[in-house]
């Protein structure tokens, strides 16, 4: 029996709708796997400010630091948009990145076979895609000092923001990429701007080096302008993109499209290894939907697959891991589909249908695997 302990915050709009699908398939695994889950579950976002007057309660933080991982739904919604920055439901997702030190964001766009036709690029460019992208998330041009909007003494303003990077947070990033290059197909593109940035000069510096503690890794640097292009152009190439805040923010919804919909990307935000324990959290890639929340018209594969992330970095079941993605997948060929990925003449499912599905491709493929 392997305890993990995993603290799931459902959150705001479509959230709690595909949390629930996913309470299904950790249901499944506690009673078809040697997994046992200690499972505490709470607000965060809208549901937290409501609740506990703030967009994250210490008491809900003091649980996230102990947890082995956290899962999240989505946070956000119209109704918050006149709180003050600071209790507004974003406020307690960037608080919670922060205080557990979550700096390295895993987005992986993967097509899934039986969605290669739903990319915006050839199928031939996307079928069997499966790249890596990682985000360094704390620091950057969206942390740096000085930022704001200021007047100087001749009367005229400007806005301005600060790229900063200090060389231990390029160090752990690439770290990171090394590492899931090692599990990968060992090519790491390291992506900045270095012909025109000095930061992305001391990044390339910092790269090559920590490059050199990995041989057997592939380390190839990129512009980061070179690399939106080749995205769309030649997307099979990379394996795993590491860069920093700004460009990965803007690489990984690029890496996105080419793979589909919204609705099926996971991700994770990892933190330092301390003794042996990663901080964690699993997310969808998009947010609360308030448009179509509570009509059952969610899709919950993006959450569900998020737990699959779970499941291979956090947990280590790798095995767990592909028959999770497996059941999506096998899900997907029998043409069983949510509204946003519904191909042409097929009636969609609701969220808890698709859920359903999911169960049963569970139970199919872990008989033909007994
Ligand atoms: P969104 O991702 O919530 O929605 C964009 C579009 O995609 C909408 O039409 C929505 O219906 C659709 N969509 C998204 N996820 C879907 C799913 N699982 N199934 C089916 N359709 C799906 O982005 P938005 O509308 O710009 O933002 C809405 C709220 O979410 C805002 O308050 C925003 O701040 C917040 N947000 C939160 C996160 C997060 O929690 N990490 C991320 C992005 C946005």
């Amino acid at each position: 029996m392997k305890n993990v302990s995993i603290l799931l915050l459902p959150g705001d709009g479509i959230g709690p709708e595909a949390i629930a699908e996913l309470s299904r398939v950790i249901e499944w695994f506690s009673s078809n796997t040697d997994l046992a889950f200690d499972i505490t579950t709470d607000d965060l976002g809208g549901a937290a400010y409501e609740r506990y007057g703030t967009p994250l309660a210490d008491t809900t933080l003091e649980v996230a630091k102990k947890v082995d991982a956290i899962v999240m739904g989505s946070v956000g919604g119209p109704q918050w948009d006149n709180v003050e920055r600071h209790l507004r439901p974003e406020a307690g997702l960037l608080t919670l990145r922060k205080e557990l030190d979550l700096f390295a964001n895993l987005r992986p766009a993967t097509c899934r076979a039986a969605l290669a036709s739903a990319s915006s690029l050839k199928e031939d460019l996307v079928s069997g895609l499966d790249i890596m992208i990682l985000r360094e998330l704390t620091a950057g041009v969206y942390f740096g000092e000085p930022r704001g909007i200021e007047t100087l003494p001749d009367g005229r303003r400007r806005g301005l923001d600060t790229q900063v990077y200090f060389e231990e947070e390029i160090e752990r990033l690439l770290r990171v990429g090394f590492e899931l290059a090692a599990k990968r197909n060992k090519k790491v593109h390291s992506v900045e701007k270095a012909n025109v940035m000095e930061s992305g000069v001391f990044w390339r510096e910092v790269a090559t080096r920590v490059g050199k503690d990995y041989p057997d890794i592939e380390l190839e640097h990129m512009y980061a302008d070179n690399c939106a292009m080749q995205l769309v152009r030649q997307p099979k190439q990379f394996d795993v993109i590491a860069t920093d805040n700004l460009f990965g923010d803007i690489l990984s919804d690029c890496a996105a499209m080419l793979t589909g919909s919204l609705g099926m990307l996971p991700s994770a935000s990892l933190g330092s290894e301390i003794d042996g324990k990663r901080a964690a959290l699993y997310e969808p890639v998009h947010g609360s939907a308030p448009d179509i929340a509570g009509q059952g018209l969610a899709n919950p594969l993006a959450t569900v697959l998020s737990f699959a992330m779970c499941l291979r970095y956090s947990f280590n079941r790798q095995s767990d891991a592909d028959l999770l993605e497996s059941a999506v997948d096998h899900v997907l060929a029998k043409n069983i589909r949510t509204t946003d990925i519904a191909a042409q003449g097929v009636k969609p499912v609701s969220t808890s249908d698709m859920g359903t599905a999911l169960i049963e491709a569970l139970n199919e493929l872990s008989t033909q695997n007994a």
